[in-house]
């Protein structure tokens, strides 16, 4: 597991570690995360300012929070985009940038959205939050990403071929 710094650099987990204060040594990816839970691997590698945002969201939740799906290796996604699944087929999952937190109800996906929204807000952080198509289809997920903290005007992979949506702070 590698980690984004903000200026796009990658840096090795142990470094990761001292600069955001995490035990030396352990699996811990954030405070509240660590690698061998569900979703999170040793390969692959994600954004700091996603980790942040989770980390966050998860101390105004107040309670543990399952994250569903976030590194995706290409392969990965392409048996997603075949198996039919509402995927985008260029995914901020296989940059490192997202994440698809689970809620349990409706009630729930809208609250958490509220959670992540005041998360970032506090942060300083520009997400993009996908929820209301997976409500309409039954599931209760809400994908976040950090897309436009990399890929907006001036940040670090601006230059870097990607879809012109990863630019903006949107919900959707
Ligand atoms: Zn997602």
């Amino acid at each position: 597991m590698e980690i984004i710094n903000k200026l796009g650099q990658k840096i090795s987990l142990a470094e990761w570690q001292e600069l955001y204060n995490l035990p030396a040594g352990s699996k811990q990816i954030g405070k509240f995360f660590s690698i061998g839970e569900h979703s999170i691997y040793d390969e692959g590698f994600l954004a700091a300012p996603l980790i942040m945002v989770l980390d966050k969201y998860r101390e105004l939740k107040g309670k543990p929070v399952v994250i569903n799906s976030m590194y995706r290796t290409q392969r990965h996604q392409d048996n997603l985009n075949a198996a039919g699944y509402r995927t985008a087929t260029t995914s901020p999952h296989v940059a490192g940038m997202a994440a698809d937190v689970d809620t349990t109800s409706e009630r729930d996906t809208y609250d958490s959205v509220s959670l992540l929204v005041k998360a970032a807000k506090q942060l300083g952080i520009k997400i993009r939050l996908g929820y209301h198509a997976y409500l309409a289809d039954g599931n209760t997920f809400i994908h976040v990403d950090v897309c436009p903290e990399y890929y907006a005007p001036g940040k670090p992979y601006y230059g870097q071929d990607h879809p012109t949506q990863w630019e903006r702070a949107i919900v959707w």
